[in-house]
This record gives C-alpha cells, sequence and structure tokens, in this order.
C-alpha cells in the first residue's frame, strides 16, 4: 500500500511498482504499445544488449505539483537525446512522440506512486533500449525493446542541501575523446565505476574527471555535468566527450534570466583557484554544491565553499529550477509537461 510508503526517507532506488511499459522495434517497425506488470523480460541468451553492450537509457523525473497536478520536467528533450544516443550506438532511434507517450502512460498507470507535495521525493522515470537480436559476430542488433518503468525516490539532499568534497585522478578516464561520452549508454557507466568506487573509498562524492585527450580541461563530474561560477559568471566545459546534461542546459537558461552571463568553454584545473562556486548538476540532485576539490596527482586543494555553505548563485538556481518542477512558480519556457 502506498499509503505506507514514507517518501521523506526513500533511497534513489528501485521500489517496484503496478505497471511498466514496453514497445518492441522489429521488421523496420516499432509494435503496439504493451503494459506490463511483470518486472522481468524474457530475452535471448545472444542478445546483443548483453555481449556488445547495445544498452541506452533516460533518467526523468515526475513531481506532484502545488495544485496537485503531475509534472514532468522536460520530457520532450529528454525524447532528443535518447534518439541521438540511439543513432550514437546504432539502435533503432524511439520516436520521439512514441517516447513522450509511454513516459506519461508509465506514470500515469503508476499514479499512486507519485509521492505527495511537500515530501521532496519524486517519481523517477527510467526509459531503456537494449537490442534483443541474437549476434556472435559484432553487429548491431535488427530488433530492439524500449522499455519505461518507474520508480518512487526521495530527496537527494536528506540532511538538506549541502557541500560534498570532489578530487582529481588522471589514472582514470570515462570515455575516450571521440568515443561515446555524449551518449547516455550503460557502457560510459561500467567504465567509470571502477574510478567512482575509488573516490568514495578515499571519502570523495565523484571523481572530477578530466578531459581524455590533453587532460587539461575539465570535462564530466562522476554521472553529472560540472559547472562553477567565476567573476558572476556561470562557466561549464564544452567538450566533446560530456554528455549534454538537460538540467545544465535549464540551469544556463536560468543563470541568464537572473542577468548572469553564461560561457560554454574549456576550463583548465587551474581556474579551479578562481571560482567563488562549483557544483555538480543533473537531474537526481539538480545541483550538488562542491566544498572542496582535491587534485590528488599534484597534492592541490582547491578551497571552493570558503565558508562551507553551498553559495548563493547555486543556491538561487537550486530553488528556482525546484520551484519550477513543483509548479510553485510559472514555467515561462514551456519546461513541463502535465500529466492528465
Ligand atoms: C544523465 C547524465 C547527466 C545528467 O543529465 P540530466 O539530463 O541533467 O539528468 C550528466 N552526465 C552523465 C554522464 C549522465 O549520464
Amino acid at each position: 500500500m502506498t499509503e505506507e510508503i514514507d517518501w521523506a526517507s526513500l533511497p534513489f532506488g528501485y521500489v517496484p511498482t503496478d505497471y511498466n511499459v514496453r514497445c518492441v522495434y522489429k521488421d523496420g517497425k516499432w509494435g503496439e504499445i504493451e503494459i506490463s506488470q511483470s518486472e522481468t523480460i524474457n530475452i535471448h541468451i545472444a542478445a546483443t544488449a548483453l555481449h556488445y553492450g547495445q544498452e541506452l537509457f533516460e533518467g526523468i523525473k515526475a513531481f506532484r505539483g502545488k495544485d496537485g497536478k503531475i509534472r514532468i520536467f522536460r520530457l520532450e528533450e529528454n525524447a532528443k537525446r535518447i534518439q541521438s544516443s540511439a543513432e550514437g550506438i546504432m539502435m533503432a532511434p524511439v520516436p520521439e512522440e512514441l517516447f513522450c507517450k509511454m513516459c506519461k502512460m508509465a506514470v500515469k498507470l503508476n499514479e499512486r506512486f507519485v509521492p505527495p507535495y511537500g515530501s521532496g521525493a519524486s517519481l523517477y522515470i527510467r526509459p531503456l533500449e537494449i537490442g534483443l537480436s541474437p549476434r556472435v559476430g559484432v553487429a548491431p542488433a535488427s530488433e530492439y525493446m524500449f522499455l519505461v518503468l518507474v520508480s518512487p525516490v526521495g530527496p537527494y539532499f536528506k540532511g538538506g542541501f549541502r557541500n560534498t568534497n570532489i578530487c582529481i585522478m588522471r589514472e582514470y578516464d570515462r570515455v575516450a575523446p571521440k568515443g561515446t561520452g555524449r551518449f547516455k549508454v550503460g557502457g560510459n557507466y561500467a567504465a567509470s565505476l571502477r574510478a567512482g568506487h575509488h573516490a568514495h573509498e578515499l571519502g570523495y562524492s565523484a571523481v572530477l574527471f578530466l578531459d581524455p585527450k590533453e587532460k587539461k580541461y575539465l570535462d564530466e563530474c562522476g554521472p553529472a555535468n560540472f559547472y562553477a561560477i567565476k567573476d558572476g559568471k556561470y562557466i561549464t566545459p564544452a567538450s566533446e566527450s560530456i554528455l549534454p546534461s538537460v538540467t545544465n542546459m535549464s540551469l544556463q537558461q536560468l543563470a541568464k534570466d537572473m542577468g548572469i552571463e553564461v560561457e560554454c568553454r574549456h576550463i583548465t584545473v587551474d581556474e579551479l583557484s578562481e571560482v567563488s562556486e562549483a557544483a555538480a548538476c543533473g537531474t537526481a540532485a539538480v545541483c550538488s554544491p562542491i566544498g572542496e576539490i582535491d587534485d590528488l596527482d599534484t597534492g592541490k586543494k582547491y578551497i571552493i565553499a570558503k565558508d562551507g555553505k553551498p553559495g548563493p548563485v547555486t543556491t538561487a538556481l537550486y530553488n528556482k529550477l525546484n520551484a519550477i518542477r513543483l509548479g510553485e512558480e510559472p514555467d515561462v519556457h514551456g519546461w513541463n509537461t502535465l500529466v492528465e
């Protein structure tokens, strides 16, 4: 019973819900949408998803607003990105309309799992696509499954909005310079697990990866984008190997709305000594402010938050984006999709 769920203490994890929705691509076209109550799938032992990593996904959140309505944040942007990811690893792209329809269906069918307004929790939507065809030689599949599952997740900041520390380690790269970094594919995550684990063991929340070619510029921050505030400007890495984060894109717009200049450009490691704020950003946290960045190879420590607290720009951006997602403030950019 959902009445028994303690929404505010839910982790970011899997909670079984009532339904998931599925659609199979076969003979060059997408078939009928299937509503399923099963938590498992039955696939071929030689499926390309299992052998050659033909798997990609998305991550989106739905919220119960102040007015009781359910809103999905920037669904169309995720629909565009999943197509780009599909092209990146030779999978059949899910049409935007089908993507949006299935995500909305999955939310509607599991409406009782959308956490109440004020709980800080949300319904996480996880669309994923896998290659189904059996292949032993390396080649893309001709059949695919697109599936949307949902899971209620608790608030990201359980102990309140606060800083964490991250580190730079040059012994790991997340992706190759012209590789799959800009696509949201499972393989990138497998490739980052060891680095993430190492950082956690040392007490850091994430690794700030450097660009994989020259190791000179800041790149991706664990499984999130990175931005900093320098001389009052919002600066974020321009890189071929980072995933274009919808949250980062939204924060840039909100920063501009607040009269803050935005620069997408190479950021050198040295510049970290001149920034007044830094944060990781993504759907899970919106902004996860950074207190200190330790370069483990040079021994240099960049103390970002001199007073140990999240900075004013990050706090303002975080509050603004949350208010829009929750319907507390006007959605002037048309970012929310209502689920009716
Ligand atoms: C999903 C993801 C992000 C964040 O993207 P959002 O659209 O903001 O959720 C950033 N980096 C990586 C590697 C990701 O997979």
